[in-house]
C-alpha cells in the first residue's frame, strides 16, 4: 500500500489522475479498529527513537485548506509521548522571518536527535502560495527547488529522516468541509474568507504541487500522496507509513552502563 503512495524520483504526477477516495480495500469499521494497534506500535518505535537519541524524523504535511492536516496530527499522534514530538505550524511569515531567507525559520524547527518533528505546512509554501500569488518573481521561486533538495539532503546526511506527505482531497470534498466550517458555530473559527480565494486558484495550486513533487521527491526525502477524502482511511494509511519509516530506521535502545545488571537497589 505504501509504495502505491510514493512519488518516484523524477516522476511527473498528474494529481487529477490520483484518487482522493481510495480506501485500499479497508472497511471503515475494520480500519477504525486497526488504527489503535498501529498507533501502539508507533508509540513503541517513538520511545526507542527518543531513547536512542541519535537521529530525528521530520514529517512534512502539506495540503489544501480543510484537507485534514490538523485532524491527521490529532489522530495519528495521540498515544505517542508528547515529550518526543514537536509540531510546528508555518503560517504567514512574521516581519522577522521575512527579514531572513525563507529556510531560516524552517531549519530552526527541524527536530533534534531523538524527536519526531511534524511540520504543519512548511518550506513548500515558498514554492506554493508564494508562487501562486506571485509574492516573489518566477526567477526567484524557480531556484528554490534546488535549494530545497540540497537542504533536505543535508538534513538526511546529518541524521534526520525526512518524509513528506500531501493530503489529497477532491475539490468537492473541500467544498463540503468548508461549508461545514461555515455552518457549525464550533468550527467557524477555522474558516477564513481567504480560503475561498485559494479555492478559486485550485488549478494553479495543483500545478504548483505537481512541480514541487517532480522537483523534490527524491530517494532520500520522498513525497507520499495520501488519498484524504475518507478520514479513517487517511489516518490508517499515514499511521502505517510512519510505522514503516520508523521500522526502517530501526532505532536501538542504548546499551546500559557497565555493571548495572543484577544490581540491587538498597
Ligand atoms: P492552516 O490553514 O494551515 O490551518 P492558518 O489558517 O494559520 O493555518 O494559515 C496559514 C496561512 O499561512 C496559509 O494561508 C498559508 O498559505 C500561509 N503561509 C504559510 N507559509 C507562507 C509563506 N512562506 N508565505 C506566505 N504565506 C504563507
Amino acid at each position: 500500500m505504501i509504495e502505491q503512495l510514493r512519488v518516484k524520483p523524477g516522476e511527473r504526477v498528474k494529481l487529477a489522475d490520483w484518487a482522493t477516495d481510495e480506501t485500499f480495500g479497508w472497511e471503515k469499521e475494520e480500519a477504525k479498529a486497526e488504527l489503535p494497534r498501529v498507533l501502539e506500535r508507533l508509540a513503541e518505535l517513538q520511545s526507542r527513537l527518543f531513547a536512542e537519541e541519535k537521529r530525528g524524523l521530520l514529517v512534512v504535511l502539506q495540503a489544501m485548506d480543510a484537507a485534514g492536516k490538523d485532524g491527521t496530527i490529532r489522530s495519528v499522534f495521540t498515544g505517542v509521548n508528547p515529550a518526543g514530538v514537536e509540531v510546528t505550524n508555518f503560517g504567514v511569515p512574521t516581519s522577522t522571518e521575512l527579514a531572513h531567507d525563507y529556510l531560516w525559520r524552517v531549519h530552526a524547527a527541524v527536530p533534534a536527535k531523538g524527536l519526531i518533528g511534524v511540520f504543519n505546512r512548511s518550506h513548500y509554501e515558498d514554492v506554493l502560495v508564494v508562487r501562486v500569488k506571485n509574492f516573489v518573481t518566477k526567477a526567484r521561486w524557480s531556484k528554490r527547488y534546488s535549494h530545497i533538495r540540497a537542504f533536505e539532503q543535508q538534513l538526511v546526511d546529518e541524521g534526520t529522516t525526512v518524509i513528506k506527505i500531501y493530503l489529497h482531497v477532491s475539490k468537492e470534498e473541500q467544498a463540503l468541509r468548508l461549508q461545514d466550517r461555515i455552518d457549525d458555530p464550533a468550527e467557524r473559527w477555522k474558516f477564513r474568507l481567504g480560503d475561498l480565494e485559494d479555492r478559486k486558484l485550485w488549478p494553479k495550486y495543483m500545478a504548483a504541487y505537481e512541480d514541487a513533487f517532480a522537483e523534490t521527491s527524491t530517494k532520500q526525502a520522498p513525497w507520499f500522496i495520501v488519498p484524504a477524502d475518507r478520514k479513517w482511511s487517511r489516518n490508517l494509511a499515514i499511521a502505517n507509513l510512519l510505522v514503516k519509516t520508523l521500522e526502517t530506521m530501526d532505532p536501538q535502545l542504548p546499551p546500559p552502563e557497565e555493571g548495572i545488571e543484577g544490581l540491587k537497589v538498597v
